[in-house]
């Protein structure tokens, strides 16, 4: 079973579109949305839900008033001034260091887990889908990556799939290294712009500091041939593939605004283009 991950140094570059249209195409496979902070896949998938589990992470202080005995040590020492003067913990300025519980001479604080938010097992036309979904304001975005990472590795064992297909975060944050262990291809897709060139030549330092192969997609490539070439000779320079350019065209648009897939609803040439991209990323030994 292989890992694919779809990544851009930044978000908005077409990521998302493509790692639809490979559900569509590829067999036998689990896909998987690793963009818990801005999850978008559904919205071309459709999924139904079929388990539904939440995400516990990080801990915050709640204070039991019956055992209070307002000595007011808490509010005195703790850093973030998280608890008010009468003796309520605020949840988003508690940063959950568990501090005030060991001081309290009541023994009246006790730390709570958070319920940081949900991640699902669904049925998509296309087989099945890991996503989840986190809270607002909530961290620990990477642990909720490896876990959604986890549960679609053993879906995939127990279904005998061949491919484990990941929508990954955007940019080079701590989801992003979560999303890259055990990868065998690391898609990076840009748009020919010199802000899309530096993003990707940053995400793909990252992967390449833990040592994962890395092949590169120009989206929209129609619309700077200059930058395009850039892109492509800034790739020959470190030896990374250009596994495809995909022109801009507005089927793809019009495909993503009615919920579909651009294998489902472009023109012929688009299907063709992704086509030869999965072709050409397997020869890439994947
Ligand atoms: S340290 Fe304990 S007893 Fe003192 S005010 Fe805080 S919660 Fe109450
Ligand atoms: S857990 Fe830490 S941050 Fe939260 S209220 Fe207690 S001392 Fe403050």
């Amino acid at each position: 079973m292989k890992q694919i991950l779809v990544i851009s140094g930044k978000g908005g570059t077409g990521k998302t579109i493509l790692t639809g249209a490979f559900a569509a195409l590829v067999k036998n496979k689990v896909m998987v949305d690793c963009d818990v902070d801005a999850a978008d896949l559904h919205l071309l998938l459709s999924p139904t839900v079929k388990e539904r589990k939440d995400f516990r992470s990080g801990k915050t202080a709640f204070i039991d008033k019956n055992k209070c005995a307002q000595c007011r040590k808490c509010i005195e020492l703790c850093r973030y001034e998280a608890i008010s003067d009468d003796f309520i913990v605020d949840s988003i300025a508690c940063e959950g260091c568990s501090f005030c519980s060991h001081v309290c001479p009541a023994e009246a604080i006790k730390m709570r887990e958070n319920e940081s938010g949900e991640w699902y097992i669904s049925d998509t036309r296309f087989g099945p889908l890991v996503h989840a979904r986190l809270g607002i304001a909530e961290e620990n975005s990477g642990k909720l990556v490896s876990l959604v990472r986890q549960q679609a590795k053993e879906l995939a064992e127990k279904q005998n799939c061949e491919y484990v297909i990941i929508d990954g975060p955007p940019g080079i944050g701590c989801p992003v290294i979560a999303s890259l262990s055990g990868i065998n291809c690391a898609l990076v897709v840009t748009e020919p712009t010199l802000s899309g060139l530096h993003d990707a030549k940053r995400v793909i330092e990252v992967a390449q500091h833990f040592k994962v192969p890395v092949q590169l997609i120009i989206n929209k490539y129609t619309l700077s041939l200059d930058m395009t070439k850039q892109i492509e000779d800034y790739c020959k320079e470190i030896n990374i593939p250009v596994a495809g350019k995909i022109p801009f065209d507005r089927t793809i648009v019009e495909a993503m605004v009615e919920g579909k897939t651009v294998i489902e609803n472009s023109n012929g040439n688009i299907k063709e283009i992704i086509k030869n991209i999965w072709s050409n990323m397997r020869k890439g030994d994947i």
